[in-house]
């Protein structure tokens, strides 16, 4: 089947910094998974480069605005391979393929009849790029978001008519529960809803730096619309002369950041309805990372954790696994190094790593490297039974922190299943080698399935250890617990995670 998902795709005004990387990382491994289930995943990212922001910080920085997005594009680019990230395309607002299909579907919505001219004056946050509601706003007029000094605007804008669809909205929100997940994330945009919408500007006046509105030239695109198109655009051209539209849209996950959720959840589906396209499936919200003192990060508070110090340390698959780990998907997290220190220490080398080594050890030692053909021990078998069902039933709600809980679960179980048995006692005495067979063949076979259901977390550690267990293939069936009887070679191991 078919499976699209995205994540936002990022403001260029600023530099790649954790918060990009969860995000990526989670949607990473949401479109692994789908791939290990044999799905037929697209999965895309990519850079938002247009709007006032930009502009801003460029001319602030003596540059014009296409330099500065071209610098910081390809600083977001480069993560993404750094990052062991899987995605099928990199979009960036300014491809000239997306800027025409966002013209022809937004033609489409005036034609349609769902766009006037009209004034607008209100409050409008520049690092947003976007008009505040009165009951938004904090206190002496600050975004709520940002805690800057909002502006009085006043411009002649092309309006987008969000309030006539405020029925349709609200059925969309009725029939589909899990239209947007987490819950309270469903029932945070379902009351914005149902508070009444307002139309919305769709473009702006005085900006040049954006996608040229057709029926008026004089205005660009508000450049959340051009934005939020890009999931859609991205298809029409991502494998130049195969239009991917028909086979991938509408989307099946959009994966976002909680301060984005209103133009995800109302705007962007009332814009699809305008354009008459079939709306995305699911919005999946994650929450934001906090400093390890569980106030905001910020480099005054010098509570920042910076991804490329943990990738340095610890490397790649550590930080995924980390921020995977230790932060509830969907839930505002603290993060900080000290607890991804320990998480290393503790769970990748001591508990994962150490059960690898030992796995791989003992077989060479008594078995000359090949693990046995026996059965494997029943009663480890049951412990194993139905887990690859529920792993895979929650990453359909995105549940990965709990996915994972659940996969480590029987990380520790083997290593608990190594000490009850103690192979080394086995291999002194002739008679146990029936035991001693069972106990390694189980104890690869247990190795073998928890690394698969561990591929979306750790793909490059996954990769080494499969490799060095003579186990091929990602592919979900062998997420199974089972005798194999494969009489495969294991190969030497280096430390997947050493001690630092
Ligand atoms: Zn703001």
């Amino acid at each position: 089947m078919p499976f699209y998902i995205t994540t936002a795709i990022s403001y260029v005004n600023g530099v790649p910094h954790l918060g990009h990387a969860y995000e990526a990382i989670a949607t990473d491994a949401i479109a692994r998974h789908m791939r290990q289930r044999g799905e037929d995943v697209f999965f895309l990212t990519g850079t938002d480069e247009h709007g006032e922001p930009v502009a801003d910080a460029a001319h602030a920085q003596g540059l014009e605005p296409r330099a500065l997005a071209d610098r910081n594009a390809e600083r977001f680019q480069a993560l993404m391979p750094q990052l062991e990230i899987s995605n099928d395309f990199f979009i960036r607002t300014t491809d000239p393929e997306h800027m025409e299909r966002v013209q022809e579907v937004l033609q489409r919505v005036y034609d349609n009849g769902h766009v006037y001219k009209g004034v607008y004056e209100g409050w409008y946050c520049p690092r947003c790029a976007d008009f505040k509601v009165e009951n938004e706003i904090l206190e002496g007029n600050l975004c709520p978001i940002h805690e800057i000094p909002l502006t009085r605007e006043r411009e002649e804008n092309y309006f987008f008519r969000l309030s006539s669809f405020q029925e349709r909205l609200e059925r969309l929100f009725a029939e589909h529960p899990t239209f947007v997940m987490p819950t309270h994330h469903y029932n945070e945009a379902r009351s914005f809803i149902l508070s009444g919408l307002q139309d919305v500007s769709l473009s702006r006046a005085r900006l040049t730096w954006g996608v040229t509105v057709p029926w008026d030239p004089s205005h660009v695109f508000y450049v959340w619309f051009d934005a939020l198109l890009n999931y859609y655009t991205a298809l029409g051209y991502a494998r130049p002369g195969n239009d991917l539209t028909e086979r991938y849209w509408p989307a099946n996950y959009h994966v976002i950041g909680k301060d984005i959720l209103k133009f995800h959840t109302v705007f962007w589906p009332a814009m699809l309805m305008a354009a008459e396209l079939p709306v995305p499936q699911h919005v999946f919200v994650h929450g934001f990372l906090l400093g390890a003192d569980g106030r905001k990060m910020s480099k005054s508070l010098g509570n920042v954790l910076d991804p490329f110090e943990v990738m340095d340390q610890y490397g790649t698959d550590a930080l995924r696994f980390y921020l995977m780990r230790d932060v509830a998907w969907g839930s505002d997290g603290a993060v900080g190094m000290d607890a991804a220190r320990t998480r290393y220490e503790s769970e990748l080398a001591n508990e994962y790593g150490n059960l690898a080594s030992r796995t791989i050890a003992m077989i060479s030692r008594y078995r000359d490297g090949v693990v046995p053909p026996a059965g494997t021990d029943e009663v480890l078998g049951r412990d194993f039974e139905g887990l690859a069902a529920t792993v895979a039933r929650m990453f359909d709600r995105a549940d990965i922190t709990q996915a994972l809980e659940l996969i480590w679960q029987r990380v520790r179980r083997l290593n608990r299943y190594v000490e009850e048995r103690a192979p080394w006692q086995l291999a002194r005495d002739a008679e146990s080698a029936a035991a001693l067979d069972e106990t390694l063949a189980s104890l690869a076979e247990g190795v073998r399935v928890v690394s698969v259901l561990l591929h979306p977390y750790m793909p490059a550690s996954v990769d080494k250890l499969l490799t060095a267990l003579g186990a091929d293939g990602l592919g979900y069936a062998g997420a199974a617990f089972g005798p194999r009887g494969s009489g495969a070679r294991v190969t030497p191991l280096e430390p997947l995670f050493p001690k630092r």
